[in-house]
């Protein structure tokens, strides 16, 4: 069980200010997403198992006081795996890793504990597969986080990071036949959609390809 406190609101606590008419009430007992809840008990669980200290790459969720508590306990937070003793433990984080990071890993024999949300692996595994039915791949998605870096990281010849609608609206696709979207799970679909509603403005195949994704299910799309 999670020893993390997850604080919860008595219906007696719930105040209105005077002259309100609304409550505002914040979600509990979660303040971040399933798959990094996830993560947070995977941490709790490896330090009750095997003590510590037990690394973590990245901070596993944004939230200073998981972080803190979790490095009271023993956790370790690292950016990087070459920051990892040899031989050490390290858990990666619910926003998943590239190969080439599984492959560091490895190369220093670190005992990893994977993380990743089942769902950003589903992205892996598509971006995997994609590439190798010869799609080119548009990722929407923000430069730099960690979820972009891992999952570009699965086919990194056959994907092209799109941030926003200006830079899907030149995105260059070249001669392929086949697109497909995929995005960063952390964004909105309403952030996504308006990305990749953009795709195609300046591009006369995507635009003409762009007709078919409103059947596709959210977050990713494929133009046959
Ligand atoms: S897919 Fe991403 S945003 Fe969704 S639960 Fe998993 S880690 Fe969280």
């Amino acid at each position: 069980m999670p020893t993390i406190p997850r604080k919860r609101i008595a219906p007696e606590d719930i105040r209105t200010p005077e002259g309100a008419d609304q409550k505002v009430l914040l979600a509990a007992p979660r303040g971040y997403c399933a798959g990094v809840d996830r993560a947070v008990i995977a941490v709790e669980r490896a330090l009750e198992h095997y003590g510590a200290p037990v690394y973590v790459r990245k901070e596993i969720v944004h939230n200073r006081h998981v972080v803190d508590t979790l490095s009271e306990r023993g956790a370790v937070f690292v950016n990087e795996t070459d920051e990892v003793p040899e031989g050490a433990r390290l858990v990666f984080s619910a926003h998943g890793v590239s190969p080439a990071v599984h492959a560091e890993a490895a190369a220093r024999e670190l005992s990893t504990i994977d993380a990743t949300c089942p769902l950003v692996t589903k992205v892996h595994r598509e971006a995997v597969r994609f590439a190798r039915d010869g799609y080119r791949i548009l990722l929407v998605g923000h430069a730099g986080h960690e979820e972009v870096e891992g999952t570009m990281g699965e086919a990194p010849d056959d994907i092209t990071l799109i941030q926003n609608p200006e830079e899907a609206k030149t995105v260059e696709i070249g001669n392929a036949e086949s697109l497909v979207w995929l995005s960063q799970t952390t964004l909105s679909v309403d952030e996504t959609m308006e990305t990749v509603t953009f795709c195609g403005n300046g591009s006369p195949t995507c635009r003409t390809l762009q007709a078919t994704t409103s059947a596709m299910p959210p977050r990713t799309g494929r133009w046959p």
